[in-house]
């Protein structure tokens, strides 16, 4: 199958602090996920970034 591998990169410090894979046919486009930066010390807007 084809899963591609995207970073989550924090939209405040820029920092990529997240990992995945998805499946590109399923979930065109962009991801935004709110998760925890670590940097921030606060729970932000972390956008996919291709590999
Ligand atoms: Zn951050």
């Amino acid at each position: 199958m084809a899963r591609e591998f995207i970073i989550f990169e924090c939209t405040e410090c820029k920092r990529r602090n997240y990992t995945s894979t998805k499946e590109k046919r399923n979930t065109p486009g962009r991801i935004e996920l709110k998760k925890y930066c670590k940097y921030d010390r606060k729970h932000t807007v972390h956008r996919e970034r291709a590999k």
